[in-house]
């Protein structure tokens, strides 16, 4: 047996409670991992609370990643004792996730916890950190460098924006942090921000085209926000959006198109490539202190997942909640 968050869909609501199962409910995988730590994402948040469908097959174990240890492997590649972390893939929304003390899945999910990272690192880094890489990774890809200029990160106290902030920051890049949170204003200088910005000033319609002013951009909340952060992005300059925050509608104008040749790239870390998935955590070992994980970092227990899920969604969680499923 062993415990996990368990989510049953009724008529009008999703029921969520941490439960305890057998291990032959487990979905089909060739790798058992004993799963160490699972955390809380936005997505998370919304499939425990019901708040929007994510969730594709009931019953469901939530957690869209997770990092553990190898209990048995019917693949060459993977061995009983091997750290291993997931992120996406699924996980929690088409297959049980992370939110429990074991999980069954397909091994070519599986990417090895790189050196340095501990399992409690790499999921305080976890789906939100290895986004913000991958925004970091898209940035450089279109030429976006420390010398072009500022760069924008909005939802700045969340987890992908502390994350984007600590990496850019080490990067050399000069880091301007919009947050509703304007008491964490000193947490997110600590972690590299040259300045703080309020997220009021970009979350209602503004003009089509502003003054230039960030090289970059890495968007975790979309809606009116986005708008604003491509009319503000210098000429050439390129904005990666990943997330919904605010809002999932996007009311622009092609006017940073045309006339400032900007770049708007999507982000996806559920399906991302393997290889691409695992450029991410090399580059985060490299270029991320983990130092500022601890500060990121809060480690809660099993039990208090399913609040933790609400916390989230309320906006009350600074950085990264870890869930140690043992605990
Ligand atoms: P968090 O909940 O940790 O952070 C989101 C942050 O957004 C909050 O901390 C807050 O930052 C800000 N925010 C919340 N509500 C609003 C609002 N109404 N208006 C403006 N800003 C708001 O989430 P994550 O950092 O884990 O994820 C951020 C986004 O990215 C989410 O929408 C998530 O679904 C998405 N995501 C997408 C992925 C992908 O593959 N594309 C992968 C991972 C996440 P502050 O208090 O500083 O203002």
């Amino acid at each position: 047996m062993f415990r996990a968050v368990f989510l049953q869909k009724s008529d009008t609501a999703v029921l969520s409670e941490v439960r305890e199962l057998s291990e032959d409910r487990l979905p089909e995988g060739d790798v058992l991992v004993a799963v160490d730590y699972s955390t809380i994402n936005y997505k998370d948040g919304l499939a425990i609370t019901g708040r929007f469908p994510v969730v594709r097959q009931w019953p469901m174990v939530p957690g869209i990643d997770l990092a553990g240890t190898v209990e048995s492997s019917a693949n060459p590649r993977f061995k009983p004792g091997d750290k291993v972390l997931i992120n996406g893939y699924g996980l929690g929304d088409a297959h049980w996730g992370g939110l429990a003390q074991k999980a069954r899945v397909k091994s070519e999910w599986l990417i090895p916890v790189p050196s340095p990272f501990s399992t409690l690192n790499a999921m305080a880094i976890g789906t939100a950190g290895y986004t913000a890489m991958l925004c970091v990774l898209a940035l450089e890809q279109h030429g976006v460098r420390p010398d072009r200029g500022p760069v924008l990160v909005t939802g700045a106290a969340g987890g992908v924006g502390t994350i984007a902030i600590a990496v850019l920051a080490k990067l050399g890049f000069d880091v301007t942090a919009s947050t509703g949170r304007l008491e964490e204003a000193a947490f997110l200088q600590k972690l590299g921000a040259s300045q703080v910005i309020d997220r009021a000033t970009l979350a209602s319609a503004g003009e089509m085209l502003g003054e230039e002013k960030w090289a970059g951009a890495i968007d975790t909340v979309g809606s009116a926000t986005l708008a604003n952060v491509c009319a503000a992005t210098r000429y050439r300059g390129t904005v990666t959006a990943c997330g919904l925050a605010q809002g999932l509608d996007f009311p622009t104008s092609v006017l940073p198109f045309i006339l400032r040749n900007i770049t708007l790239c999507g982000i996806d870390s559920v399906m991302a490539p393997y290889e691409l998935r695992a450029e991410a955590w090399q580059r985060l070992a490299r270029d991320l202190d983990v130092k500022k994980l601890d500060a990121v970092t809060q480690v809660l227990g099993l039990d208090q997942a399913i609040a933790t899920a609400n916390d989230v969604l309320s906006g009350k969680v600074r950085g990264r909640a870890v869930i140690d499923v043992n605990r």
